[in-house]
């Protein structure tokens, strides 16, 4: 495996970073305070082609490679986990999942658009009773002539009033559990669809999540993805990717704290000395710099095996698990460092900190990937291909 960036992404690496220095860095603090959702920054990404970055150029993205969309992920969360988790449902969980499953004429309505930037997607999986246990979920969808005929609710679900298409997950045969849950693309303007917004997270103060609500709404059958009962494996396909967007956020979660600490650690003294001359300051910071380090790497093995087109959901699911893990750690030692200051939010770690802990819970908590790799270890879990794999990339890295 190649772990070289080619110029490309090193200059894709630049342009997210100054969009994050000069346009949330200055901002997200008071945002943050007031949860004050802007989603004018969704328009900015889009015109930075950040919406799209590893669809490709065919279906209106900018054809870069997975590692590529590893890169935007990780610069965004270094300005706020709020607009990687945008970019992580709008490009991981959904548009991923159209380009993987999608038919021509749904990739041609949806994709493109989305690819783009002028059309926002979300993901609808969690209800108020099934999150880790996605089968019991309660949605259904009964088919009538030419339609379906969707009711339920989705929480705690990312961009829930500002997505324009939702990829959701509804039973059309309950007998026969998750063999009976399909996926369907949902348009927010139909009739029958409302959002509201949860308010009083301790985290992503900045972002957008809430319920999303479905009354009798008649979904068009040629919008349904992939087979009547392929629901269960496509979100969970969709999770492939989206996980993976979560770990690339938690590796520059982690240099946000790194960095900071680092600054500060320099800066602040007690004893006659700077507090990074003190042992145990240092190896909290050392710690921070091993997980940067082993975060990035299962990163960058999940992209380049998406990028062979190759099944990751094992590796994909250790990337996620252990760098959201090391983030949320690295985020308790940066307030540490920082000491009381570290408590107030004239320094950013306390925003990393309650940050940091809803990637250890979505897109599979914890417990859930303990128990994946465990199967994996005893070989009780074993992956095969799918009947429709993710696209390998095409395109050429010029080797930097
Ligand atoms: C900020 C935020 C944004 C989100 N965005 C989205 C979104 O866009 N779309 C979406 O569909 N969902 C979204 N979610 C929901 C998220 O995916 C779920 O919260 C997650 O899957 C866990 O489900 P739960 O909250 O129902 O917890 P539960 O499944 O009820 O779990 C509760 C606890 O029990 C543990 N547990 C459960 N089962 C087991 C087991 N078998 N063995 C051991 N321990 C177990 C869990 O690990 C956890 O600690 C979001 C959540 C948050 C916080």
């Amino acid at each position: 495996m190649d772990f070289n960036f080619s110029e490309e992404q090193n200059m894709l690496r630049r342009t997210v970073r100054s969009f994050v220095d000069k346009e949330i860095m200055p901002y997200i603090a008071e945002w943050d305070r007031k949860g004050q959702f802007d989603p004018a920054i969704i328009k900015r990404l889009a015109d930075l082609g950040l919406m799209g970055v590893c669809i490709p150029e065919e279906y209106g993205g900018s054809g870069m490679d997975y590692n590529s969309l590893a890169i935007v992920c990780e610069e965004l969360e270094r300005g706020d986990t709020a607009f990687r988790t945008a970019v992580s449902v709008h490009t991981g969980l959904n548009s991923m999942t159209l380009l993987q499953w999608g038919t021509e004429e749904q990739k041609q309505k949806y994709l493109v658009p989305q690819a783009k930037g002028d059309k926002v997607g979300a993901y609808g999986l969690t209800e108020p009773g099934a999150g880790s246990d996605v089968a019991s979920l309660q949605s259904t969808a009964v088919e009538d002539g030419d339609h379906y005929i969707l009711n339920g609710s989705k929480a705690w679900i990312s961009l829930c009033d500002t997505a324009d298409h939702f990829l959701v997950f509804a039973y059309t045969d309950k007998e026969i559990r998750h063999k009976g849950i399909s996926a369907f693309i949902v348009e927010r303007d139909w009739e029958g669809f409302d959002s509201k917004a949860t308010k009083g997270k301790l985290g992503i103060r900045s972002g957008n999540t809430g319920e999303i609500f479905f009354d009798n709404i008649k979904v068009p059958k040629e919008n349904l993805l992939g087979e009547e009962g392929e629901g269960f494996k496509i979100a969970m396909a969709a999770l492939d990717n989206g996980r993976f967007t979560v770990a690339a956020g938690a590796v520059g979660q982690i240099r946000a704290c790194l960095e900071a600490s680092v600054n500060y650690a320099n800066e602040r003294e007690t004893f006659g000395k700077p507090i990074g001359k003190h042992q145990l300051v240092q190896q909290m910071i050392a710690n921070m710099k091993a997980g940067l380090e082993m975060s990035s790497l299962l990163v960058y093995r999940a992209g380049e095996l998406k990028n062979e087109g190759k099944r990751n959901t094992e590796e994909t699911s250790m990337a996620k698990w252990q760098a959201c893990d090391f983030a949320n750690k690295a985020a308790d030692d940066a307030v540490q460092v920082h000491g009381a200051y570290g408590y107030s939010d004239e320094y950013p770690v306390e925003r990393y900190l309650r940050n940091s802990k809803a990637p250890v819970i979505y897109e599979g908590t914890r417990e859930v990937h303990t128990l994946m790799q465990a199967g994996y270890a005893l070989g009780y879990r074993e992956d095969k291909p799918l009947n429709k794999m993710l696209p390998a990339w095409e395109g050429n890295k010029t080797k930097v």
